[in-house]
């Protein structure tokens, strides 16, 4: 078994280093990661026509687009956080096109490892970070994600400066690792094409069913590394 297989078995293990990019074939470049799980694994709560085009086609077009907007740089020999974390430091002209790629290739690598079959529960340690009851968590994320305006993400994010895990919003493809270091532990796409194949206009509803394919062990192995730094 290669690393990169032992990566993509061990969705814990990946956790953090959602891009092996250490490892990257050449020439170098972003890889869109295998999906863990079949396209129909999360039904009835995501069907797989929207896992398949959202994995197939939105992450891929990401990745694919961050690859072209880093041709030919050095950028694209590091992992994707270091992009994300000093994105002010690439040609003006190039900071949006990565910002939104980069942050949809990040966002989604961390989407498909927590989410997978369903049961589990948050550990006592990452509510006690927050502060929360389980029900306060899904309550309170949801709100975030509900008051999302147009397309973005709601996550769980552990904030270093005050140790402590805090919910945020993010639009479009920002992600939290661009604001203050927060490293994401969970998060939900709020974007039509992550719902409205089955749910259209409904995103309260998809919500709702998404907390059912939440993997909670792969959250609360994201939280352990998180909290370590
Ligand atoms: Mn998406």
């Amino acid at each position: 078994m290669t690393r990169r297989e032992w990566l993509q078995t061990t969705g814990a293990a990946a956790a953090l280093a959602v891009t092996p990019n250490a490892f990257a074939a050449d020439p170098p470049g972003f890889t869109l990661p295998k999906l863990p799980y079949a396209f129909d694994a999360l039904e009835p709560y995501i069907d797989a026509k929207t896992m398949e085009i959202h994995h197939d086609r939105h992450h891929k077009a990401y990745v694919d687009n961050l690859n072209k907007a880093l041709e030919g740089t050095d950028w694209l020999k590091k992992p994707i956080e270091d992009v994300l974390r000093h994105v002010n430091e690439l040609p003006e002209l190039k900071r949006q096109a990565v910002i939104n790629n980069g942050g949809g290739h990040y966002n989604h690598s961390i989407f498909w490892q927590i989410m997978g079959k369903g049961g589990g529960k948050p550990s006592s340690e990452l509510l006690a970070s927050g502060g929360w009851s389980f029900d306060d968590l899904k309550n309170m994320l949801k709100g975030v994600a509900m008051n999302q305006f147009g397309s973005g993400w709601a996550w769980v994010a552990y904030y270093p400066k005050d140790k402590k895990l805090v919910l945020v919003g993010t639009p479009n493809q920002d992600t939290p690792l661009r604001h203050g270091d927060m490293i994401p532990v969970l998060g939900i796409d709020v974007w039509e094409h992550a719902y409205y194949l089955k749910y259209q206009n409904k995103r309260a509803d998809y919500i709702d069913a998404w907390w059912n394919v939440v993997n909670w062990d792969a959250v609360n192995e994201r939280f352990k590394m998180a909290i370590k730094g």
